[in-house]
C-alpha cells in the first residue's frame, strides 16, 4: 500500500481494523501499547484507555518462561517477525490460548519505529480439539481409557515388558448377565452398574496398569510388570471376587460376575489388536466352560489352528487349480488270479512340497465343506476314468473313498446321481463307495438309509478299516455294506501274533455269516497271501500285489499281472478252522530261527528264554506239536516226520548261541547256515502236512466268485 493512498483514506484504514475479527494492538518500539482495535478490546476485556500506555506484558498469563520471551525478541529483531501459539490472560483473570504475528515496522534508515501484533483467540479451537482428544481415547460413560488408547498403551508396554522381562496380561472381561439386568430394570440402572463395576476394575489395576471400557459390558485390563503366572492368578482371582460382589444400587442388590479371557505376552507374541482379539476368544471358552471364570489363550493351539485355516485354503486352491491327482491301487482275487478292480486313492500334487499322500491334508478338512467339494471332485475323476477303461474293453470296479461329513450331507445323493449321469455308458455297479467303519458307527439310522439309496442306484458299498471301529454283531447286520475290508493293522500282523490271526479269522467267519464279501488290504508279502488264502479270504490289494500307482501305468500293469504261485498251490484247498493251530506252528517256528538269526548278527540281544531255546517241548513250535498237534494228526507220517528235525534244530541253536556269546562269529555264522537249512525242511515238512490235512477235510464254499 503507498504513503500516499493510506494518507487518503485514514477513515478507510480505521474502519478495517475495527472491523477485523483477529485483534491487532500497536506500540512503539519501546514496546508500549499506542492504539488497539474493537476486537483487542473484546478479547482481552481491557478499554482501548486501559490497554493504551501500557505494555503487552498487561497479558502475561505466566505460562511461558523467560526463554520464551527471549527467543521471540530474537527473532523480532533479526527476522523482523515473529508467529506462535502463546498463552495469554484476560482482564477477568482466565487464561486463554492465542495465534500471535508480531511484525517490527521500519523506518527507512532500517530502525524500528513500532510493532505491530495480530492475534486470534484459538481458545475455543482448543478446547474442541482436546474434547475431540478426550472422545478418542475414553469413554464417555465411565471415563475409562477406550479401546484405542488400551491399544497404544498395549504397543508401549509390550515393548517394556521385553526390555524388563517380565510378563505382560491382556485380560478381556464380560460381565455375566448384564444383559437381563439392563433389560429388566432399564438402561440407567445398567449404565450406574458399569459406573461402579469400573470403579472397582480400577482398584485392580496399579499405575501402569490399564483398565479400559471396550463397549457395552465389555473391559480389558492391561497388567504389566508380572514376575509369573502365579501373580497373574492373584490378580484375576481378585477381579473375579470385585466383579461377583453384590452391588447394590437405590437400596437393591443385584448380583453379577465376569467371565475372563487371558493371553500373555511374551508368550503370545501377537500385536495389540490380536492379544485383545486372542483374549476375547479365550473369554468365549471362560463363557462356554460356565461363566465366572477366567480361561487362559494358548498360544499353541491357536497356531496350529491358523496352520489349519492356511492349509484349507491353500488346499482350496490346489482343488482348483487341478492340483489334486487320484493314483489307483489295484484289487486281485487271489484265488483265480484276476484284477478285479481298483482303489481310487487321492493326493495332492503340491508345487513346493511334492506328491502328498491324503493323511497329510485330508484330516485337516475331515470336519470342514471343503472335504465335501474334494469328495465330489474324487468320485467325478474315479467315473471318468473307469469310463475311459471300460471304452479300453479293461473292466474294474472302482472304489472311492468317501468322508462322514460328505456321505452324511444332505445333497450326497444327488451330487452322486449327477455324476452317475454323466457317465451313462458306464454299468453303475462298477463303482463302489468305501466309508470307515468308525463313520458308519456315528449315525447308524441315517447311514443305513443313504447306503440303501445308493445301492438302489447299483452302486456298492464297502466298509473300510473293518476292525477298528468296534463294530458289533447287531450293527453288522443293521448296515447293509456289501463289503468287509479288513483293517491293514491285522493283515501286517496276521502271520506274528495269534490275535490279530484270531480277529482275521473272525472278520472272514463274520462276512460268511452275513453273507458279506470281505477283501483284506495291506498284504505285503506272498506269505500274508498264502495264509488269507488258506483262512478262505479270496480278495486282497496291498504292497506286496502292487503300490498305488498314476492312472495311466494300470493298464500295462493288469496285463503283466502274474499271481504269486503260492496262491495257486493253495487255490483249490479248503480249510478248517480247527486246523488254524497248525498254520501259526510254521510261523511260530519262523520266527524262533528268525530271533536268533538276529542274535547272531548282533542286531538285537537274545529274546528266547534259556527253555525256548534249549528244550524242545518249550518252544511255541514245541507246544503246539507235543499238544493239539499231536491230538489232531498224531496219525499221519507228515506229522511224525518233523520230530527228528526239530529236535536237531534244539540241538544246533543253544551252541549257535554259545559260539556267538564267546565271540566265535565265523563259527557261529556257518552253524547258522546249517540252522536255516533244517528251517527249510520244516517248511517243506510242514507244507506237505498242511496238503494232506486241506485235501482230508471235508471243505466247505467259501466266497470265491462272488466277484
Ligand atoms: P484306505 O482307504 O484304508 O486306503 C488304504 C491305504 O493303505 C492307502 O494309503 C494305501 O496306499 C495304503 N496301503 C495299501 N496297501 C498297503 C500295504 O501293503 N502296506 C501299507 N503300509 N499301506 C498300504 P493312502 O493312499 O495314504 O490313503 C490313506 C487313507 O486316506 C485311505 O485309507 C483313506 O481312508 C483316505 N483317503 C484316500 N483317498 C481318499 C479320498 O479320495 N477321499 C477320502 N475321503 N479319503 C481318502
Ligand atoms: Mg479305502
Ligand atoms: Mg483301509
Amino acid at each position: 500500500m503507498s504513503s500516499e493512498r493510506e494518507a487518503a483514506d485514514p477513515l478507510l484504514a480505521k474502519y478495517a481494523l475495527d472491523i477485523t475479527r483477529d485483534g491487532i494492538m500497536i506500540t512503539d518500539a519501546e514496546t508500549r501499547i499506542l492504539e488497539v482495535n474493537r476486537a483487542f478490546v473484546q478479547v482481552t476485556g481491557y478499554t482501548r484507555d486501559e490497554a493504551v500506555g501500557n505494555t503487552p506484558a498487561l497479558l502475561k498469563s505466566g505460562r511461558h518462561d523467560a526463554t520464551f520471551y527471549q527467543a521471540m525478541w530474537q527473532a523480532l529483531r533479526e527476522e523482523g517477525y515473529w508467529q506462535g501459539e502463546i498463552w495469554d490472560r484476560r482482564k477477568n483473570g482466565e487464561v486463554y490460548l492465542e495465534l500471535l504475528t508480531i511484525t517490527a515496522v521500519r523506518e527507512p534508515s532500517g530502525q524500528i519505529s513500532h510493532y505491530m501484533g495480530v492475534f486470534t483467540d484459538i481458545q475455543k479451537l482448543h478446547t474442541t480439539q482436546q474434547q475431540m482428544e478426550r472422545l478418542a481415547h475414553f469413554d464417555a460413560l465411565t471415563e475409562l481409557p477406550n479401546r484405542n488408547l488400551l491399544a497404544e498403551r498395549l504397543r508401549e508396554a509390550a515393548g517394556q515388558a521385553v526390555r524388563q522381562n517380565q510378563l505382560l496380561a491382556v485380560i478381556f472381561l464380560d460381565l455375566d448377565g448384564f444383559k437381563q439386568i439392563n433389560d429388566r430394570h432399564g438402561h440407567a440402572v445398567g449404565d450406574r452398574l458399569l459406573v461402579m463395576i469400573s470403579q472397582r476394575l480400577r482398584q485392580v489395576a496399579r499405575s501402569a496398569d490399564t483398565v479400559a471400557r471396550l463397549g457395552g459390558d465389555e473391559f480389558a485390563l492391561m497388567i504389566t510388570g508380572l514376575p509369573n503366572m502365579e501373580e497373574l492368578e492373584l490378580v484375576l482371582g481378585r477381579v473375579l471376587k470385585l466383579a461377583s460382589a453384590p452391588c447394590e444400587i437405590d437400596g437393591q442388590p443385584h448380583r453379577l460376575s465376569a467371565s475372563l479371557g487371558v493371553t500373555v505376552y511374551p508368550f503370545d507374541s501377537a500385536d495389540p489388536d490380536t492379544l485383545l482379539r486372542h483374549a476375547d476368544q479365550a473369554m468365549y471358552q471362560a463363557k462356554e466352560a460356565g461363566r465366572n471364570r477366567y480361561h487362559l489363550f494358548d498360544a499353541e493351539r491357536d497356531q496350529q489352528a491358523h496352520t489349519r485355516r492356511q492349509l484349507l485354503d491353500r488346499l482350496a486352491e490346489g482343488l482348483m487349480r487341478g492340483e489334486l491327482v487320484l493314483y489307483y491301487q489295484p484289487k486281485v482275487n487271489l484265488r483265480t488270479g484276476e484284477v478285479i478292480g481298483a482303489e481310487a486313492l487321492v493326493r495332492w500334487q503340491h508345487p513346493e512340497r511334492g506328491l502328498l499322500p491324503p493323511g497329510e491334508f485330508l484330516p485337516q478338512v475331515e470336519h470342514h465343506d471343503l472335504i465335501i467339494d474334494i469328495g465330489e471332485w474324487v468320485i467325478r475323476q474315479a467315473l471318468a476314468q473307469a469310463q475311459a477303461w471300460h471304452t479300453q474293453g479293461l473292466n474294474l470296479s472302482i472304489s472311492v473313498n468317501l468322508a462322514a461329513r460328505q456321505l452324511q450331507h444332505p445333497d450326497f445323493l444327488d451330487c452322486l446321481r449327477g455324476c452317475l449321469s454323466e457317465v451313462p455308458g458306464l454299468p453303475p455297479g462298477t463303482i463302489e463307495l468305501e466309508i470307515l467303519e468308525s463313520a458308519a458307527l456315528e449315525n447308524t439310522g441315517n447311514v443305513r438309509t443313504i447306503i440303501e439309496a445308493c445301492q438302489a442306484l447299483g452302486v456298492r458299498f464297502a466298509l473300510d478299516d473293518f476292525g477298528t471301529g468296534y463294530a458289533s454283531l447287531a450293527y453288522l447286520r443293521d448296515i447293509p455294506a456289501d463289503v468287509l475290508k479288513i483293517d491293514q493293522s491285522f493283515v501286517r500282523d496276521v502271520l506274528e501274533d495269534p490275535d490279530d490271526l484270531t480277529l482275521v479269522e473272525g472278520v472272514i467267519g463274520l462276512a460268511t455269516a452275513f453273507r458279506r464279501v470281505v477283501v483284506a488290504e495291506g498284504v505285503e508279502n506272498a506269505e500274508q497271501g498264502v495264509l488269507l488264502l488258506r483262512l478262505g479270504c479270496d480278495l486282497a490289494q496291498g504292497y506286496g500285489i502292487a503300490r498305488p500307482m498314476p492312472a495311466e501305468r494300470i493298464p500295462a500293469w493288469v496285463r503283466a499281472f502274474r499271481p504269486e504261485p503260492a496262491w495257486a498251490l493253495w487255490a483249490d484247498t479248503h480249510w478248517e478252522m480247527a486246523d488254524f493251530p497248525l498254520l501259526v506252528a510254521q510261523y511260530d517256528h519262523l520266527k524262533w530261527v528268525r530271533q536268533l538269526a538276529l542274535f547272531v548278527e548282533g542286531a538285537v540281544s537274545l529274546s528266547l528264554s534259556e527253555a525256548e531255546l534249549q528244550d524242545h517241548h518249550s518252544c511255541r513250535f514245541g507246544h503246539w506239536y507235543y499238544g493239539h498237534g499231536r491230538q489232531r494228526y498224531g496219525h499221519l507220517p507228515e506229522f511224525l516226520d518233523l520230530e527228528k528235525v526239530h529236535m536237531a534244530v534244539h540241538e544246533l541253536g543253544p551252541e549257535i548261541v554259545r559260539l556267538r556269546r564267546a565271540g566265535d562269529l565265523g563259527a557261529a555264522r556257518s552253524r547258522l547256515r546249517g540252522l536255516l537249512a533244517l528251517k527249510d525242511d520244516i517248511l517243506v515238512m510242514l507244507a506237505n502236512l498242511q496238503q494232506a490235512v486241506a485235501s482230508h477235510a471235508p471243505g466247505q464254499g467259501n466266497l470265491a466268485g462272488i466277484h
